[in-house]
């Protein structure tokens, strides 16, 4: 059994189809890179697999449990921690204390969930920043302190989207090789990105999508050879 699948899922938005007929499987320890152009579908497949809205039709199940009909709220609960491509901390919060709320989550202990988030923090490469206010931060930092805090929710499957977005390439560098860490611990990443090079070294399989609807799927050097792959970027 697959640990994520996603059955014929469709997501209108009136007359547009932002999600259309797609399916896909997530094994467990595995990468999954989801690639197109703008437009294409992708941070709307992110909203329907943490139920922020609901699917107009299809299926999602998570560890043989169907979950499209699960509160967004209860998503974390069940296994899955996203990052969003729009960075939303809570601002007055220091870094540590925003990664400790994500940690209470599997704790009732104040000592365990504060011990938890220092792991993360440094294992984020973040501890010499873990007392500054989560506002103070520049972006590449928020968006380590994004991905710290999902991991403190200790998920099973990891949902990162858009990570380099707005960071320089050396930036960009420093939060592949977290992602690379986290990859090395065995955890389930549904990963967009805009890099092609970054999915490309990064993904065990890629999803390649158009117009909300799969063009491929497969290993990362037959995605990026597929005729419509590349004519779908060549027009983007
Ligand atoms: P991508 O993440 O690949 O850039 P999106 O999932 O953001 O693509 O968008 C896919 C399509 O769905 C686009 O045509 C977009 O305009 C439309 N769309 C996305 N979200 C909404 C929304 N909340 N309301 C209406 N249309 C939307």
């Amino acid at each position: 059994m697959s640990l994520f699948e996603a059955k014929n899922i469709v997501k209108r938005f009136g007359g547009v189809a932002a999600v259309n007929d797609l399916s896909f499987t997530v094994e467990k320890g595995e990468i999954l890179g989801i690639i197109g152009p703008n437009g294409s579908g992708k941070t709307t497949v992110f909203n329907l697999i943490s139920c922020f809205f609901p699917l107009t039709s299809g299926e999602i199940h998570f560890k043989g449990k169907r979950i499209d009909q699960v509160p967004a709220h209860d998503i974390c609960n069940l296994g899955i921690g996203r990052t969003f491509q729009v960075v939303k901390p809570l601002k007055r919060m220091t870094v540590l204390e925003n990664v400790t709320v994500g940690a209470f989550l599997r704790t009732n202990s104040m000592a365990k969930a504060k011990h938890k988030a220092e792991e993360i923090v440094d294992f984020c490469g973040l501890s010499q920043f873990k007392d500054y206010e989560a506002k103070s931060l520049p972006l590449a930092l928020r968006k380590r302190l994004e991905i710290a805090r999902a991991l403190a929710t200790e998920p099973e499957l990891l949902m990162l989207d858009e990570t380099c977005a707005g960071l320089n390439p050396r930036e960009s560098e420093e939060a592949i090789a977290i992602i690379k860490r986290i990859r090395d611990s065995g955890m389930t990443i549904i990963i967009v990105e805009h890099i092609m090079k970054v999915m490309m070294g990064i993904s065990d399989r890629i999803l390649a999508i158009n117009f909300g609807s799969q063009i491929t799927i497969g290993k990362p050097q037959e995605v990026a050879g597929h005729p419509e792959v590349i004519k779908a970027y060549l027009g983007d």
